[in-house]
């Protein structure tokens, strides 16, 4: 088992991934490295811990758009892309050509799923995949036969988020820790409601592979907001955002997008103003990125 947290979780840690990889061009500007889209908002399900519960759920991305934005996002720099929601991105109209375009551009694709409609998409495809991860919560026993026959045919990473919600069901978690594990799966990410502060994980012993995740533990917004440049969000509207949190994502509209494409992101390197928001999931990215932006004398280390 290596360095789970690190290695899976982006949010609240310290970056420590940027030191495997350049972010910083010749002219000092943050390259767009990793990009997370939201290619539909359609859902098939209404959780009540839904982070996008107050988007319209009609919108898709134009396809051919959307190519676009990749093919100029390889040509900046992204290495890697999210395919998130908004909706349910299995339910995406082009998913699969999708899937196969980000692929042929040689970018390596996560996916981030309620994992209700996994066996639509041929196994194929599913491996190319670097890692997908399953929502599950206390209502969703996810794990049935259909799934955990995709999951031991397939040859990519799978990770879990576990929403608490106020019908917190101790058997049901124990049970899927104990599937997930018997599944390999990398790591299991239990998290509370956001919709609910007063939510917390009862005392359990978690296995290895198992963290624990508080929404409470985001930190104060620091104002300058530069996380967009290396890791922007496309939204289903086909502008760009500062970051992919769902409750900054819930009150943010077209005025506060960034950039309407990937070459104005890194031409003009917007900053966000993110003294609208709540919490800050990425605090400790913005502080070494705003101090990235203004570092002489890089050599000497
Ligand atoms: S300041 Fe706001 S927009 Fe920026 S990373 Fe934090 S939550 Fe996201």
């Amino acid at each position: 088992m290596g360095n789970v947290i690190d290695s899976y979780a982006c949010s609240v840690t310290f970056p420590i991934k940027i030191c495997f990889t350049t972010i910083v061009a010749d002219d000092g500007k943050i390259i767009p490295r990793h990009a997370t889209i939201f290619p539909t908002n359609i859902c098939n399900l209404n959780c009540s811990f839904c982070s996008h519960s107050e988007c319209d759920r009609e919108s898709s991305i134009d396809f051919q758009h959307l190519k676009e934005m990749v093919k100029e996002g390889k040509y900046f720099g992204f290495r890697a892309i999210t395919l998130s929601g908004g909706g349910e991105p299995l339910l995406y109209n082009s998913i699969e050509d999708l899937i196969w375009f980000i692929h042929r551009q040689g970018i390596e694709i996560g996916l981030i799923t309620n994992g209700t409609l996994l066996n639509r998409i041929p196994k194929t495809l599913l491996n190319k995949l670097t890692w997908c991860r399953i929502s599950m919560s206390d209502n969703r026993d996810i794990l049935n036969d259909n799934i955990v026959d995709i999951i031991r045919n397939t040859d990519i990473t799978w990770g879990c988020n576990y929403i608490l919600t106020e019908n917190f069901n101790r058997q049901l978690l124990l049970a899927l820790l104990k599937q997930a594990a018997q599944l390999d799966f990398e790591y299991f990410r239990i998290t509370d409601d956001q919709h609910n502060d007063n939510i917390e994980l009862p005392n359990i012993k978690l296995p290895e592979f198992a963290y624990y995740f508080r929404r409470n533990d985001y930190m104060e917004p620091g104002g300058a907001c530069y996380i967009g440049l290396l890791k922007p969000t496309i939204n289903v509207d086909g502008l760009i955002y500062p970051c992919c949190h769902p409750t900054t994502m819930k009150r943010l509209d077209s005025k506060n997008a960034i950039a309407v494409s990937i070459q104005e992101l890194y031409d003009k390197q917007p900053v966000f103003d993110g003294s609208i928001c709540l919490k800050c999931p990425f605090m400790q990215y913005n502080r070494i990125l705003g101090k990235l932006k203004s570092i002489t004398h890089s050599a000497f280390l």
